[in-house]
């Protein structure tokens, strides 16, 4: 079987638009409106030659248990089927409570997990990021999945470790 990365984080961060981004073509739904991608889909993808499988998950909108109980159902799932975990955050929000809950699950596995910070589509904004270091899941790595600033890096980084 192939390595799975598993693409974690609250509705709206640009999951979807990453997993676009990776696999350069447009198959995972991005919406404004969010909480739009449905559980999880895995794709197949290749990177330097390299397969895996990188799993879009959504299904984080609130339901009848609330929203951090539905959060962490959804990030444990995540983490059990994956060998490692992109946590995705919005970097022009910062680090909500929600994503403070899905941190508390990530520091619990021994998976790599990497700290992804989306939406720096411009250099200038890059010293804000800093922050996110409070997380505690180490260094946040500056990407845009809109213009694709910083996802070669990344993945590059992710193989590393894969
Ligand atoms: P998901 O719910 O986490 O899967 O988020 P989506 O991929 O559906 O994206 C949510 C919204 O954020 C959409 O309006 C996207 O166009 C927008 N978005 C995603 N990535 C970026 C980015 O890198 N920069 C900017 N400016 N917007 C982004
Ligand atoms: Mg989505």
């Amino acid at each position: 079987a192939l390595p799975v990365v598993a693409i974690v984080g609250r509705p709206n961060v640009g999951k979807s638009a990453l997993v676009n981004r990776i696999l350069g073509r447009r198959e995972a739904v991005v919406e404004d409106v969010p909480g739009v991608t449905r559980d999880r889909v895995t794709y197949q993808a290749e990177w330097n030659g390299r397969p895996y499988s990188i799993v879009d998950t959504g299904g984080w909108e609130p339901d009848a248990r609330g929203i951090d109980a539905s959060v962490a159902a959804q990030a444990e799932v995540a983490i059990d089927l994956c060998d490692m975990v992109l946590f995705i955050v919005d970097s022009r929000v910062g680090a909500t409570a929600t994503d403070e809950q899905v941190v508390k699950m990530l520091r619990k596995t021994k998976k790599p997990v990497f700290l992804v910070a989306n939406k720096v589509d411009d250099a200038r904004q890059e010293p804000e990021i800093a922050a996110l270091w409070s997380l505690g899941l180490g260094e946040p790595h500056p990407v845009s999945a809109l213009h694709g600033r910083g996802v070669a890096d990344l993945l590059d980084m992710v193989m590393e470790k894969l």
